[in-house]
């Protein structure tokens, strides 16, 4: 070997996700072909998008992707021209596991039914490792785009692998596989050729296999969106969409349609049927894939609004040039215009799916949240999106919609009512409803992170205002049906006493009908921000101008009977009260020791 060969271990990660790779997908052997040849048509669409954007040296033109197999040396060559690797890539992205470890890929193949499996190598990003099980040693000679020189990686996938300089006459990457004795199925023509037809048809690089000297082509390279529907199946539409979302499920929702008259467009997207399994924290901008004549440009064209970037696909318009520029994704009108239609096509095949409720309620499960960030940001949607969304109810099971909500509204009830919180559970228990309830008023129940801050700008639904119930005074009295069980006590000089008595800390103390079994509950004043979303925003980091909360008493409570009776200045009964509110909504009293030695002395006292 010569001095220029340096040795690396693989990873321990590695070392033993080859081992799994080779023994336990034994009989999906044949999908190594598709996984190298994903990544051949990626580095390829890579390098188109790179040579637009930075100096990398244009595809060439026909370029395509090569298959060599030869018996004779028991080789099978996989060659492409696409963005090629440096000597750190191949280390790092060979010599590595990138997205997931081997624990949770053994625990999938164990729970996988049989014919999940194939799948899971490229949910695990696991994909170039299986070459080792048809090989036993793998040669890579790979030449970055833009690069002089070019590396040359090798494996027998047993621990360890070496890295070499190597010559390499144009960019690309070349993968040699020296197979197994019991896998030279894999050097016949016809059987490559089947794999491809099979797993790979839906890539619109050129694919070749050399046979007897000539390069034939192997898949048929038209672009699935091209194609009229009734000539797609099922299937390949879910292949498809596994191949560019790197995705692994079956999609919850496939739309392909042509847009024809001032712009013309082909777009098939698919809204998938589970998170993506390594969802990219942060990530904000729809991927959606932008073609200009089948031709891949870039999938940063943002196509798609940031809360609809679960949707995976491609859209590929005339009405662009093929040397569009990173300024004109920004600004041309050609590409506003397909924007809208198809933000309106996904909104309203949404409008479709969610009359099918049990479906939609997996939908949003999955993407809920996301789709709310749009009522927040998006003043063009935000009308369109409201009856989309759906909300846990303080009257009924399951999921319900706005819509639904009015229509079971009380009679005499004036608003949709809402309470906001970052725990589902704790949020159906919490003692702000019992007035509610009392009276049979539904209450949506909120508790993902942007409700802390969307019911800020879609203050209304079919003409009726969206009020938080900790916000400002809620007046029930017009609602028939409440438990006006006890009677009130006159709170009169009460009122007062508590509110000197809570000086600074309060800005208000008023008697609320909003109470059954509790004595006091805390509010936010009119106007500022929700309490709970007070603590949600304080929770994001955010800053907030929030008045003091009020303090509303209920005065039917024996409590506060007793207590509107009572002489003194109250001092310390006003602080246990305001305590006893914050304890109800999750917060801990303002001298949480002191509050308990004032309970047990108390619960001491009961016991004499
Ligand atoms: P994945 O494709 O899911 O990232 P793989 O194991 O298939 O995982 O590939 C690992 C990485 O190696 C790829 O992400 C890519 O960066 C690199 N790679 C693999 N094959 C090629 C190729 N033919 N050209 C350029 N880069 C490649
Ligand atoms: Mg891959």
């Amino acid at each position: 070997m010569s001095e220029t060969v340096e040795r690396h271990e693989f990873g321990a990660e590695v070392g033993r996700l080859l081992d799994l790779v080779v023994h336990a997908l034994y009989s999906d052997r044949e999908i190594f072909l598709r996984e190298l040849v994903a990544n051949a048509a990626d580095a390829m669409d890579r390098r188109r998008f790179e040579a637009l954007t930075q100096s990398v040296p244009a595809l060439p033109e026909g370029a395509s992707i090569r298959i060599l197999p030869d018996k004779a040396d028991r080789t099978l060559v996989i060659s492409d021209q696409g963005i090629g690797m440096t000597k750190e890539e191949l280390a790092r992205n060979l010599g590595t596991i990138a997205r997931s470890g081997t624990r949770a890929f053994t625990q999938s193949l164990a729970d996988a039914k049989p014919g999940e499996r194939p799948s899971l190598i490229g949910q695990f990003g696991v994909g170039f490792y299986s070459a080792f099980m048809v090989a036993e040693r793998v040669e890579v000679v790979s030449r970055r785009a833009g690069a002089e020189e070019g590396w040359a990686w090798a494996s027998a996938g047993q621990g360890d692998f070496t890295l070499a300089p190597a010559s390499r006459e144009e960019p690309g990457t070349t993968i040699t596989l020296h197979i197994k004795a019991d896998a030279e199925e894999f050097l016949e023509p016809i059987r490559l050729q089947t794999i491809i037809r099979k797993w790979a048809d839906h890539i619109t690089v050129p694919i070749t296999i050399a046979r007897d000297g000539k390069d034939e082509a192997a898949n048929e390279g038209t672009a699935l969106w091209r194609k009229p529907k009734s000539e797609v199946t099922e299937e390949q539409y879910a292949e498809f969409y596994r191949h560019i979302a790197h995705a692994f499920d079956q999609p919850w929702a496939t739309l392909h349609w042509r847009a024809e008259g001032t712009t013309e467009f082909a777009a098939l997207l698919f809204i998938p049927g589970m998170k993506p399994f390594n969802p990219v924290e942060g990530e904000r901008d729809s991927r959606v894939r932008l073609h200009v004549r089948r031709m891949f440009i870039t999938e940063e064209a943002a196509l798609l609004p940031p809360w609809l970037r679960f949707v995976q696909g491609v859209v590929d318009t005339e009405d662009l040039p093929l040397n569009v520029s990173r300024e004109m994704l920004q600004s041309t009108p050609a590409l506003a215009r397909i924007r809208k239609a198809v933000t309106g096509r996904v909104l309203s095949e949404l409008k479709s799916k969610a009359k099918d409720a049990e479906s939609y309620a997996g939908f949003w499960e999955n993407f809920g949240p996301v789709l709310k960030e749009g009522v927040w940001e998006d003043n063009e949607y935000r009308k369109d999106l409201a009856p989309l969304l759906r909300f846990r109810s303080s009257a009924v099971e399951g999921w319900t919609s706005l819509p639904d909500y009015v229509s079971r509204m009380k009679e005499g009830q004036e608003a949709i009512y809402i309470l906001v919180g970052d725990d589902a559970e704790a949020l159906a228990k919490s003692s702000q409803l019992e007035g509610f309830r009392a009276r049979g008023v539904e209450v949506l129940l909120l508790s993902d992170q942007v409700d802390a801050f969307w019911p800020e700008r879609l203050d209304r639904f079919d003409d009726k205002p969206i009020r938080s119930i900790t916000q400002g005074a809620v007046d029930l009295s017009k609602i028939g049906g409440g438990t006006e069980a006890g009677e009130a006590a006159d709170v009169g000089k009460l009122l007062p006493l508590l509110k000197a008595a809570l000086e600074g800390e309060v800005s208000e103390v008023r008697a609320t009908d909003r109470l059954v079994d509790s004595a006091v509950v805390l509010a936010a004043p009119a106007g500022g921000p929700d309490l709970q979303m007070q603590r949600l925003l304080r929770r994001a980091g955010r800053s907030f101008g929030a008045g003091l909360p009020v303090l509303e008493i209920n005065p039917r409570h024996a409590l506060i009977r007793k207590l509107a009776g009572a002489e003194g200045d109250l001092k310390a009964e006003a602080g246990t009260l305001l305590d006893l509110a914050r304890l109800q909504d999750g917060d801990v009293p303002r001298d949480p020791a002191g509050f308990a030695r004032q309970v047990a002395a108390l619960l001491a006292g009961s016991l004499d």
